[in-house]
């Protein structure tokens, strides 16, 4: 095909979908517009979880007449002048491009009036044609109505989830705007459901319990506020002993704007050293204020991504606040927030119990070595290599138990050199296939409950349970909705009776919401998948010999025994041969 400039329209919807995912980023550019207008109230409402409308109202500063056809066009804003602003950004938006992208995937009404003229205007626009405009009185602000999205590209129509979903989708967006802004009020609506209703009141903790709940508010600790290096740090993090199983409850917001950035998540996890168990992530609420022209919003056209001039310095303010935060109101003893460790982590403890078990091969010297560190090229670490796939069975060879490394690792010795294996995924491989095939024959066992328990989950979880309420009976989790986000656990798949149930649930909705992001797959697998997951022996549990050795023998019955169910290995193979040429015996 020949080279052509693209018609006007598809341009349009090309450029429409960076921008507009799903009804929640629809939310997110109004709310966020709605905010630069100076508003103080701010009221959404959605039916349908958005798909059929949304509608956002404001009593900020409105539009002129003569400019609110100028409002939609591309790259078309009030916020910048010269290209030298975009250095020193104070507004959440400047792009001039949402309102523009929202009109040509939908249907847009706006009924504005500027604060400063005596009448209002009202405006539609259909797939980003403008159909009527006309004069009418209202009192100051901008309520747009955003009416069947996606009706021109049925492959995003096609992406959208249940409306419970979507409605949960922006009901976190508006909780962050809200936390963001607590001294400015919020209201949220899908259908005649109220979701969130924030006062206005400028009390963080406030929005918090009300975002969130009341109980999880109440185990939120305040960060020192106060000046690093030029970085202003506030907010909440949480207790340690209130954690979840990922990250998406670190909230993080710059000079007030929402962002992702993978970098600070870590900088408060560091900042619980090792307070925090195995895979487990804290929730908080940070703020962070820097001068503007430290960071470069422009990034990504959902401006959720940013570049810090320096990000060192961001990094250690944010740790430096966590610890401080921590070791002023976390009653933990023993806590030093500047022991680095020495060896595996744990490992202290782990030996006192092995010596006290009666294990002589743990002697006194060993343990004081320090770990030699490998040279980087002497021997190469490789997955066990697979077989050819024509073979069925990747069968695996007899292996004798030498031990564990770091609580983690098995050591084993083959006939063909030496495997380490991970103790997590080689455990959720042999629950998966055991899981698979119980499922096969239609008889996975169930634990009852002796009471039912009641329980109340987040939207987002609340959503994905709604989802998965058939394919969660079948595995064993016994759930029955009553209420707004509420539901009777009767029963939990027996591999997870150990765990406590409610946590188990929670954690596997959460990681099945997480795992949806990666790859579209099966529910009831991905489900599966997630419940092994849970109930794997984790990172950092001491074995005994013969737990081991249980667990290989195990394992060498699976099918496919060198890969977790989610593809990443569970053994690593170094050859003899490789072992020879690395200690130059070659
Ligand atoms: P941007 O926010 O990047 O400037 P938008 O497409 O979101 O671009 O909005 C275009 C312009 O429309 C804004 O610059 C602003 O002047 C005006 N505008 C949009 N929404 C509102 C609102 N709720 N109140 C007042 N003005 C608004
Ligand atoms: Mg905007």
């Amino acid at each position: 095909m020949p080279i052509r400039i693209l018609p006007p329209e598809i341009a349009e919807k090309i450029a429409a979908g960076e921008v507009v995912e799903r009804p929640a980023s629809v939310v997110k550019e109004l709310v966020e517009n709605s905010l630069d207008a100076g508003a103080t109230d701010i009221r959404v409402e959605i039916s349908e979880g958005g798909r059929r409308l949304i509608r956002v109202a404001d009593n900020g500063h409105g539009i002129p007449e003569d400019e609110v056809e100028l409002a939609f066009a591309r790259h078309a804003t009030s916020k910048l002048v010269t290209a030298d602003d975009l250095q020193r950004i104070r507004t959440l938006g400047f792009r001039g491009e949402a309102l523009a992208s929202i009109a040509a995937v939908s249907i847009v009404t706006m009924v504005t009036r500027h604060k400063d003229e005596a009448a209002g205007t009202a405006i539609r626009l259909e797939d980003g044609v403008v159909i009527s405009k006309e004069r009418r009185g209202m009192s100051p602000g901008t309520i747009i109505t955003v009416e069947h999205l996606f009706h021109n590209v049925p492959a995003r129509l096609k992406f959208l989830r249940q409306p419970a979903t979507e409605a949960a989708h922006v009901h976190a967006i508006v909780g962050r705007y809200a936390l963001a802004f607590p001294e400015r009020r919020f209201s949220l609506a899908h259908g005649d459901r109220v979701l969130l209703q924030t006062t206005g009141s400028g009390d963080v903790l406030e929005v918090l319990s009300r975002v969130y709940d009341h109980e999880t508010a109440a185990q939120m600790i305040p960060l020192p506020s106060g000046e690093r290096q030029g970085v202003r740090v506030s907010g909440f993090i949480s207790q340690p002993s209130l954690t979840r199983s990922n990250r998406t409850y670190l909230t993080l917001f710059l000079n007030r704007r929402w962002i992702h950035d993978n970098g600070i998540n870590q900088a408060i996890i560091q900042g619980y050293h090792t307070l925090l168990p195995q895979g487990r992530y804290p929730l908080a609420v940070v703020f962070l204020e820097m001068p503007p022209e430290w960071v470069d919003v422009n990034v990504h056209p959902t401006k959720t991504e940013v570049r810090f001039a320096d990000g060192r310095r961001v990094f250690r303010a944010v740790m430096e606040a966590v610890r401080q935060a921590l070791s002023e109101h976390a009653s933990v003893p023993g806590f030093e927030p500047r022991a680095e460790p020495t060896s595996w982590p744990g490992w202290a403890e782990r030996r006192q119990a092995l010596i006290s078990a009666g294990r002589p091969d743990v002697g006194e010297d060993q343990m004081s070595l320090p770990l030699p560190r490998p040279e980087p090229s002497s021997v190469t670490l490789r997955p066990a290599p697979s077989p050819p796939p024509a073979q069925k069975r990747e069968a695996l060879p007899l292996l004798r138990v030498v031990g564990q490394i770091g609580a983690s690792y098995i050591v084993a010795e083959g006939p063909d050199g030496m495997y380490l294996i991970d103790q997590h995924a080689a455990h959720e491989r042999i629950l998966y296939e055991q899981l698979m095939e119980q499922r096969e024959r239609g008889e996975i066992p169930v634990q009852a409950l002796l009471e039912p328990l009641s329980i109340t989950l987040p939207p987002v979880l609340a959503a994905a349970a709604s989802e998965a309420l058939d394919d969660l009976r079948k595995l064993g989790f016994d759930l029955e909705p009553f209420g707004q986000n509420a539901f009777l656990l009767r029963s939990v798949p027996a591999i997870l009776s150990e765990h406590e149930p409610r946590r188990a649930l929670e954690d596997v909705l959460e990681s099945l919401e997480s795992e949806r992001h990666s790859v579209a797959q099966a529910q009831e697998e991905a489900l599966i998948r997630v419940v092994c997951k849970r109930a794997a022996i984790k990172a950092g549990q001491a074995l005994s010999m013969a737990e081991m050795q249980e667990m290989i023998r195990q394992l060498e019955a699976c099918r496919s025994p060198r890969t977790c169910p989610h593809g990443r290995p569970t053994m690593i193979h170094i050859s003899a041969e490789q072992l020879a040429r690395g200690f130059g015996r070659r």
